[in-house]
């Protein structure tokens, strides 16, 4: 049976279903049964967690050694303290269920290991957030699936994979993902690509089609396309079309370290997204020319309390230095919209993406946003390669306030002997309407600016960028959107502030010849789309890419522009791309 969603991350991806559901581990229904049978309960769940982790840690042992095992049975020996246990009991005795009891005294030890500056206690409040949540779900008598002992070749499908469920699957033993929920600018879509495993999401009534764990799947993350439980025939011209796709991958190998040329020679500097440090040391692998864009958000979710300054200077200082001569754009906290932090406690809002947003959050909350601002500035005291970009920019205010802020947080930093770039730039993303409109405005705030087509295509157009029945609207391809890059382009060329783009667009074929027509000269793209991008660079002169930009802004559709555009990139290119 096939379902039709949409192309998240290219790719084709033949293995065995594995449902993923997060699972609910919300206690406010359980009520209170008397301190002897809470108490009963908690032994008894105690008694099943320690048989559980037996048999994780065997697992654990035989494939990984014993380091993973006994990170396991830490696990173990943690709740086995005479002194957590009394302080779960204390609460037991004051009439809490046992589950508020284990919640709130684990939280207690996560916030006091999070606060911490050495990286191995860190590294425990982890363990105890695994631990909390375990007992929890024996507690509440929900089954979850234990990520870290999924087969290998499975194929993760899922309502929804947000990005702190992502993190934590062990993606080197993922071979496909498929999500009922998303669109190709979500984050998990994005994140999807930067691991370079195939994707399809947007599958509307994915998780109420009959299949079960173990169902032969396929995932045509190019076509963007699943087929559940193919024929033999199908799965025969899937796996043709798997290697075509590897043999592709093999051969951008060429491009990984190459400069990033046009047909003229011209060079263009391309830089990487990333979203830790493990993406920028991919990106150093191949040869990015420094950060374009650092979302920092990815250091705030998957975690029980925010990372310190200290912490955040490291991560930061420790990217800069594995660009040294080159900018590494480090972003200030994105968050709202699709990317919500438990930790952070905000309110749930009825239209998020019009919501309590990027910029918007930061000057909400000074007190993260200030730390944030002085663990940059003190990041970049070595090499003076950092700058700090703001999300969601509506208005030449947000900027002077955050000019304020940071100088703030300079003179703070100076008074208290710290190193810290006091020459920090600060520059603007440009992704809303408005931004668009008073690129001239804002330039005189701005040290830079850098294109966020995502958030720019779905503010453009009024279509949610994760609702996939909205999803063949948020169209990067629209005139209107096309006709909003080209003004902004060329406004912001006009006030010769430096100007790059970091949306997804900058590693999409069919776009590039179009953003080089329009003037672009600095793209950011994730790391494993940096050969491809060189692949596509180096066919496209300017004259060429202007004479084509021409042409296509005199379309009226998006569906003309693509037409024409997959004639002329296969011609030229001489590869059909999708
Ligand atoms: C964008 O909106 O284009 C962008 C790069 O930011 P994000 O995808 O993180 O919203
Ligand atoms: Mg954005």
């Amino acid at each position: 049976m096939r379902l039709k969603g949409a192309p998240a991350s290219p790719g084709v991806g033949i293995g065995r279903v594995l449902i993923y559901r997060e699972p609910d581990l919300n206690f406010g229904h359980v009520v209170y049964l008397g301190l002897e049978k809470e108490k009963k309960r908690l032994k008894a769940a105690i008694a099943r967690f320690k048989e559980e982790i037996a048999v994780l840690a065997a697992i654990a042992e035989k494939k990984s050694g014993p380091s993973q095992a006994a990170i396991l049975t830490g696990q173990v020996a943690m709740i086995s303290d005479p002194f957590m246990l009394s302080q779960i009991e204390e609460l037991l005795a004051k009439g809490q269920v046992a589950e508020a009891a284990v919640a709130e005294v684990a939280q207690g030890y996560e916030d006091m290991f999070n606060g911490l500056d050495d990286e191995k206690t860190r590294q425990r409040a982890t363990d105890i957030e695994d631990m909390k949540r375990r007992l929890l779900s024996i507690l509440l008598g929900v089954e979850r699936l234990e990520l870290s002992t999924i087969s290998d070749g499975v194929i993760v499908v899922a309502l929804d994979l947000p990005a702190s469920a992502l993190t934590s699957l062990p993606m080197e033993r993922v071979r496909a993902l498929a999500t009922e929920r998303g669109g190709l600018t979500s984050h998990g879509s994005i994140m999807a690509r930067a691991l370079g495993v195939p994707a399809v999401t947007g599958l509307v009534g994915l998780m109420g089609q009959a299949y079960e764990d173990g169902d032969l799947i396929v995932v045509d993350g190019s076509g963007g396309e699943i087929i559940i439980e193919p024929t033999a025939e199908e799965v025969e011209d899937y796996e043709r079309r798997r290697s075509v796709w590897k043999a592709d991958q093999a051969s951008l190998k060429f491009f990984l370290k190459k400069p990033a040329l046009d047909a003229d020679g011209v060079k263009r500097v391309l830089g990487a997204n990333i979203g830790g440090l493990a993406d920028a040391r991919q990106a150093q692998e191949f040869g990015a020319d420094g950060v374009g864009l650092f979302r920092t958000e990815f250091l705030f979710l998957d975690r029980a309390s925010l990372p310190t300054e200290e912490e955040q200077t490291r991560v930061y200082a420790e990217v800069a230095g594995l660009f040294p001569d080159q900018e590494v754009i480090i972003r200030t906290l994105d968050i709202g919209g699709d990317k919500r932090i438990p930790s952070l406690g905000v309110t749930k809002e009825e239209n998020p993406y019009l919501g309590l947003r990027g910029i918007r959050f930061c000057l909400a909350r000074q007190d993260i946003f200030k730390s944030q601002l002085r663990a940059l500035a003190r990041a970049g005291a070595q090499r003076g390669n950092i700058k700090i970009m703001l999300p969601l920019v509506i208005s030449v205010e947000e900027v002077t306030l955050t000019q304020k802020l940071l100088a703030e947080a300079l003179a703070e930093l100076s008074a208290e002997g710290l190193a810290h770039d006091a020459r920090v730039k600060l520059g603007v993303m440009l992704e809303t309407p408005a931004a668009a409109l008073i690129v001239d405005l804002l330039a005189k705030v701005s040290d830079f600016f850098s294109v966020g087509s995502n958030d720019l295509t779905q503010y453009t157009l009024v279509a949610d960028r994760g609702n996939p029945q909205v999803s063949h609207l948020c169209d990067p391809f629209h005139p209107a959107v096309l006709r909003n890059l080209n003004i902004v382009i060329a406004e912001a060329k006009k006030t010769q502030t430096p100007l790059g783009l970091c949306g997804e667009i900058g590693g999409d074929p069919w776009m590039l010849p179009l953003l080089l027509g329009f003037g672009l000269e600095k793209f950011s793209v994730s790391a494993p789309s940096l050969a491809a991008v060189r692949r596509e660079m180096i066919s496209w002169s300017v004259a060429e890419a202007r004479e084509l930009t021409e042409e296509v802004l005199t379309f009226t559709t998006a569906a003309r522009v693509k037409a024409f555009l997959k004639e002329a990139v296969a011609t030229k290119t001489k590869r059909t791309i999708r």
